[in-house]
């Protein structure tokens, strides 16, 4: 399955994030060690979004393994942020290898991602999409599971709903009918970071002056917790929150 990221913190080179630290974002495209049976390496595709003050992210997604992008590496090189949203995808069988279908998937202040697959696809989605406006569904990033969850989510967010609920809820929606689907979802406005547990793995990270969330911890510290399964994290550059999610208490 893919990898995902996030920090909130200093701002610093996208590089000093993704590139350079020991088992890096970039070195979990080809040597992850925790995918537990989903998927051997992160190679169709990878994409950042970041915030610069306090405009709308910027976005950088392609559909080669992130080593091969030598463009990339100089962007990360000169680009400064202080909160990113970061993903390495393994595409599930059957669905396409493009740009569009790579994480970070956006909308106004939003980057979304999902690390897992939604058992079923699609017809275990159809009830769910068929809530969804005929033109969300026209414009979907690609005709994948994560986008068709992005669309669920940002339908939820544009009616004003809370975002960790709707974080919640679109699991919800998912595994009360196929708990064997993984769901972990990764929802930032730059501010705070939501995440979800279900099915993979997740580690976070603070530091006085940051937060980080990953799929797998990188860098040198030991100061990296793992997120038991099943669970929401909620968290921003003061503190960092868990609780179950709700399906994950019923027997
Ligand atoms: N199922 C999604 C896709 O194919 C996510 C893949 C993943 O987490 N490996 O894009």
């Amino acid at each position: 399955m893919c990898r995902h990221l996030g920090y909130l913190g200093p701002p610093l080179p996208l590089a000093d994030l993704l590139l350079d630290p020991p088992h890096s974002l970039l070195e979990q495209t080809w040597a992850p060690r925790d995918m537990r049976g989903g998927g051997t390496v992160n190679v169709d595709g990878f994409g950042v979004g970041w915030y610069e003050d306090d405009a709308e992210p910027a976005r950088y997604r392609g559909s080669v393994p992130m080593w091969t992008d030598t463009a990339f590496d100089g962007l990360a090189r000169r680009q400064r942020a202080g909160a990113v949203l970061a993903a390495v995808r393994s595409a599930t069988t059957g669905m396409p290898v493009v740009a569009t279908a790579c994480a970070p998937f956006a909308a106004e202040r939003w980057l979304f991602s999902h690390n897992g697959v939604v058992a079923g696809w699609p017809e275990s989605l159809a009830k769910a999409a068929a809530e969804l406006d005929v033109v969300d569904l026209m414009t979907l990033d690609a005709p994948t599971d994560s986008a068709v969850l992005w669309a669920l989510l940002r339908h939820r967010l544009r009616r004003g709903a809370d975002p960790a609920e709707a974080v919640a809820e679109v699991v919800g929606q998912v595994v009360r009918t196929r708990p064997e689907s993984r769901m972990n979802l990764l929802l930032t406005d730059g501010r705070s970071l939501i995440a979800t547990t279900w099915g993979h793995a997740l580690s976070v990270r603070r530091t006085a002056e940051s937060v980080a969330v990953s799929s797998e911890p990188f860098g040198e510290d030991e100061s990296w917790t793992p997120v038991p399964d099943r669970h929401l994290v909620l968290a921003d550059r003061r503190e960092v929150r868990l609780a179950p999610l709700p399906e994950g208490e019923r027997p």
